[in-house]
């Protein structure tokens, strides 16, 4: 017998626009035009039904292509709730304290130029855990769609195949309605080394959507200081854009969480 109270759940989907369906029903009127799949124009004769993509199919499809899987199923579970605050240096209160006010404030200035928030400095202190669950947030919350763009990962795929989809890939970079950079010119064994081609892609996205207004969420492990001497253009206009939500964490190993624990075992 199902007699238990039934609890009625908001339904989770992913993308809230097509239920995570890949796409949805459109009406069209008779003399409305309609796109054959030959590419070219006609008018409807009769009022008709189209299957319209979603925005969400072509983000997934680059998300698929871009995140290594552990990243995947990670990403879901980080939120602000399951970020911890307890015994931290006070600089890490005060990002999620930060992360939290942009989240709140999204709403308000997404269409203005400061319209994002950049996490610097000390790595392994939870930068990517609160811009993963900011975007969480947008994209489950706000319907907003959200690119993740690993650094490293990221790059390599658009070298990949001798540059094959790098266009299509910077041009979702440049249209999505948010752009998480994770690890923004993360440096390969202590060392930075940006190529010029990757200032140049990196430039190009941001500058475009710095020109636009479309909001970014940064996370780099290099100071301000670093980053103007990589590309000052580039970083004067992250630097604009994330004005109000800059937290930048001082290099100190005991703001580390992942060597936390191997101190803590001393
Ligand atoms: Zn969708």
């Amino acid at each position: 017998m199902c007699s238990e109270t039934t609890v009625a759940e908001e339904p989770n989907y992913n993308c809230p626009k097509c239920k995570d369906e890949g796409g949805y029903l459109v009406r069209k009127k008779a003399g409305e035009t309609t796109l054959l799949q030959n590419g070219t124009e006609v008018i409807l004769q009769y009022d008709t039904e189209e299957w319209q993509q979603c925005e969400c199919a072509k983000i997934r499809q680059l998300n698929r292509l871009i995140k290594s899987s552990a990243i995947t199923e990670e990403f879901q579970k980080m939120s602000f709730k399951n970020f911890s605050t307890d015994d931290v240096h006070p600089k890490v209160v005060e990002m999620k304290s930060k992360a939290n006010q942009y989240y709140a404030a999204f709403d308000e200035i997404r269409g203005f130029r400061q319209n994002s928030i950049m996490l610097i400095g000390q790595p392994g202190c939870g930068k990517t855990h609160l811009l993963t669950a900011i975007s969480n947030y947008l994209m489950h919350a706000k319907q907003v769609q959200v690119l993740y763009f690993p650094y490293k990962d990221g790059m390599n795929n658009i070298a990949s195949n001798n540059f094959e989809r790098k266009n299509e890939i910077m041009d979702r970079m440049k249209e999505v309605e948010v752009l998480f950079i994770d690890d923004l010119f993360k440096p390969i064994g202590g060392k930075v080394d940006v190529k010029p081609w990757q200032t140049e892609v990196i430039f190009e996205v941001v500058n475009y959507r710095y020109l636009n207004n479309k909001p970014l969420l940064i996370s780099s492990e290099l100071s301000l200081d670093d980053m103007l001497y990589i590309d000052e253009a580039l970083t004067s206009r992250l630097f604009e854009m994330a004005q109000d939500f800059t937290v930048t964490i001082p290099k100190d190993m005991k703001v580390n969480y992942r060597l936390r624990k191997v101190f803590e075992h001393r």
